[in-house]
């Protein structure tokens, strides 16, 4: 997401908020944007009850973030943190499922924005869970502060750093008692994205699960995929990353914005009867099919702005 209007406050901001003052921030007082930092940030926080989707898979984010929590009996693996004031409203929902926080032992991240991993560092530290990344969003969180080679450095926002983060590779999987959970690189919208698959059983009935990262190519106004020295590879990478989406069976997606695959229409479907709703599509190919035509819009509109 870019917030141009308040892009020059928000540079002041990053600069201002030195990765201490940030590891100082209390987790017990968790600060949240103002609006005119983040437009739609409070919208993107509104609460939202928990439920599951499939299995022991569940969702407990907020109604414009999703945080995905996987569970066992010797402990959970929790995907995505939202924003640093939805980290009380994830933690309220674990509860509200009836589980309980310190038995979130892996806290693992789409991509290291401040609205998919602002909340990582208090959610971390009330589960004492370990938080695991590829090493380039191991260094965002470790500051909660981006570096040049992401698209959006000039408007993504700083959050409170992460104090423990540790650094896998792609196609690491990951292990939490009897959970495995797979990390995918699929970057491009940041140098590394990372989708995370796994399956899930329900009453005989299992489910390869797939949290796609964000595939799209937003950027600050400066920045050209076709054309930055500071992260020259990121139409590869997309390609990459497309091409990878496709390989992986993929009977429900999940995406960081639950609006982008009509979760909670889903919810409302499922409810109405309809007990596969979550394995209808939107799947990955069709996720595959529509970010491949943004892409090349979008490369066709840098082509027109000529060099
Ligand atoms: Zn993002």
């Amino acid at each position: 997401m870019r917030f141009r209007r308040s892009a020059v406050a928000l540079a002041a901001l990053a600069l201002a908020a030195s990765p201490a003052s940030l590891l100082a921030q209390s987790p017990d007082s968790v600060t949240a944007y103002t609006a005119a930092e983040c437009p739609p940030c409070a919208e993107w926080n509104a609460p939202q009850r928990p439920f599951r989707i499939h299995g022991n898979t569940w969702y407990v984010g907020t109604g414009g973030l999703s945080a995905i929590l996987i569970t066992s009996p010797r402990g959970h693996v929790l995907i995505d943190g939202g924003l640093p004031e939805s980290a009380p409203l994830i933690a309220d929902n674990i509860r509200a499922l009836g589980f309980r926080l310190d038995d979130v032992k892996l806290i693992a991240n789409s991509h290291a924005h401040y609205d998919h991993a602002g909340g990582i560092a208090m959610l971390q530290r009330w589960s004492g869970a370990e938080v695991a990344a590829l090493p380039w969003s191991a260094a965002v969180m470790r500051t909660g502060l981006t570096l040049p080679e992401d698209p959006q450095q000039a408007v993504a926002l700083p959050y409170p750093a992460v104090a423990r983060v540790r650094e896998i590779a792609p196609g690491d999987t990951l292990r939490v008692g009897p959970l495995a959970v797979v990390a995918h690189r699929t970057a491009g919208h940041t140098p590394s994205g990372t989708t995370w698959s796994w399956r899930s059983c329900e009453d005989g009935t299992c489910a390869d699960i797939v949290y796609a990262d964000s595939q799209t190519p937003v950027s600050a106004d400066e920045f050209l995929f076709t054309r930055s020295a500071a992260y020259p590879d990121g139409i590869r990478d997309f390609e990459q990353g497309f091409a990878l989406l496709e390989r992986l069976s993929c009977d429900i997606l999940l995406t960081p914005h639950p609006g982008f695959t009509q979760l909670f229409e889903r919810l409302t479907s499922r409810e109405g009867g309809a007990a596969d709703a979550f394995m209808k599509p939107p799947a990955c190919d069709e996720l595959v099919a529509s970010s491949r035509a943004r892409l090349a819009r979008r490369i066709a509109d840098e082509q027109k702005r000529g060099g």
